[in-house]
């Protein structure tokens, strides 16, 4: 598989490559140079594959021989081990709800695939790989499950003291074996510049193997794309059907991209967002304009500068080609608590707060398709918002079982202060 940077067509590496180097030397984003279209067999008789079987055909067909079948297969069916159901709630809308891995949010897929495949290329190196994450709550959360006891893998997690939720902080701090925790006295600002200060320090890099779990690696990407075949399997009728995807850096939508190019026949991309709306704007007016991001109550997609647009254009090079595929929708917090308890009252279903703008974006896009279907994405546990969840409902939601018994484990953690010294002492003590 040949991969180049978004910055210069000419810039070519691996698989490997771009998946331990997260960036291009360029700082450009990795994209496959070849998009395979995928057979007919296996798109007209999805209903016989399971999720890992999906994962397995197309990423044969992305990797060409890069990995040998038997590791491929290894590799998908650890990484992918929890399912993916669509649930209907009205009868031309449905959700496909990506919140059943270990940390209760979407991001397991591509964590959980990342770790395996730096797992495959460093296999037979013996110096260990540490990677450094800096986390505001649910990326670190979702880093550090899907690395939990990968061989050759040890990592490092740098999370804000007293600013995660009782919930993330336990899933960071709870794990052990190969994935510590440091508390930093500090906000998610001090430890990102920490992280960046370790990859350049030259004592950190000569006893340490370090890396990034970036979350814009191809590696991560990927597997995103497996569950819009698992969904469009689950559809509930042979209407057109579109997908509805709560966004914020776009990557949940740019591998739904990836999978209409293999062939997966999807009528329509509706992108929602809450009022940080610079790509539905872009898709109204043609211009693109970032901005630094605002506050809202579906805080995992306060994004002001997509970093995945980048890839977005490389599919649909300009307005009117993304406005083909992509039709753009965004809602304030108001929107999203009222929509949360309307459908709640109306069907019994719970929403979180990111799935509740996908299911307003279904809505507003079927008043104008009225023959299609849609699914939209739950894309985290509601318990992960549980106090705005259940004040917008005006109801009490349980927390899964699995969560009750992290909350009863302790807390391992290294308490530093916000300098980056204390952060090198502690790794060269
Ligand atoms: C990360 C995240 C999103 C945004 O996904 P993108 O791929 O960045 O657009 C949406 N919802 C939840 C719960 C998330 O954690």
């Amino acid at each position: 598989m040949k991969l180049y940077s978004t910055n210069n067509k000419e810039n070519q590496v691996g698989l490997k490559e771009a998946v331990l180097k997260s960036l291009a030397v360029d700082k450009g984003l990795y994209m496959p140079m070849v998009i395979p279209s995928l057979s007919n067999g296996f798109l007209k008789n999805l209903n016989q594959y399971s999720l890992p079987e999906i994962a397995f055909e197309v990423c044969s067909n992305l990797f060409d021989d890069e990995i040998a079948p038997s590791d491929l297969m290894q590799i998908v069916t650890k990484a992918i081990n929890f399912p993916a159901p669509v649930v209907p709630i009205t009868n031309n809308i449905s959700t496909l709800e990506l919140f059943h891995g270990p940390s209760l949010a979407f991001k397991d897929f591509g964590a959980r695939f990342m770790a395996q495949l730096m797992s495959y290329f460093t296999r037979n190196e013996n110096n260990e790989l540490t990677i450094l994450v800096a986390t505001s709550g649910d990326t670190g959360g979702a880093v550090a499950a899907g690395f939990y006891d990968t061989p050759g893998i040890n990592v490092i997690i740098l999370y804000p003291s007293g600013k995660v939720s009782e919930i993330q902080e336990k899933q960071l701090t709870t794990l052990g074996k190969n994935i510590s925790a440091c508390e930093i006295d500090g906000n998610f600002d001090d430890c990102q510049r920490i992280v960046k200060t370790a990859f350049l320090d030259e004592d950190l890099n000569k006893k340490y193997n370090l890396s990034s779990a970036n979350s814009i690696n191809i590696a991560r990407l990927i597997p995103q794309s497996f569950y819009y075949f698992e969904a469009f399997k689950q559809r509930q009728s042979n209407n057109p059907l579109s997908f509805c995807i709560p966004s914020g850096n776009f990557g949940n939508l740019t591998a739904g991209l990836l999978a209409k190019k293999m062939g997966l026949p999807v009528q329509k991309f509706i992108a929602a967002t809450n009022i940080n709306n610079v790509i539905p704007e872009y898709l109204n007016t043609g211009v693109y304009t970032p901005v630094v991001s605002k506050q809202t109550i579906a805080n995992a997609m306060d994004v002001g500068s997509p970093s995945n647009f980048t890839r977005m254009q490389q599919l649909y090079p300009n307005v009117e080609e993304m406005k083909n595929h992509i039709v753009g929708y965004w809602y304030n917090d108001e929107d999203i608590k009222r929509k949360m308890k309307n459908v709640f009252d109306e069907t019994s279903y719970i929403m979180d707060p990111h799935g509740a703008i996908g299911y307003l974006a279904s809505e507003d896009y079927l008043q104008s398709n009225k023959d299609h279907e849609v699914i939209f994405f739950e894309t985290a546990h509601p318990c992960k918002f549980k106090d705005d969840v259940e004040n917008a409902i005006e109801s009490s939601i349980s927390i899964p079982t699995a969560i009750k018994e992290i909350l009863n484990k302790q807390k391992l953690s290294t308490r530093l202060d916000s300098s980056f010294d204390s952060f090198k002492a502690h790794l060269l003590g």
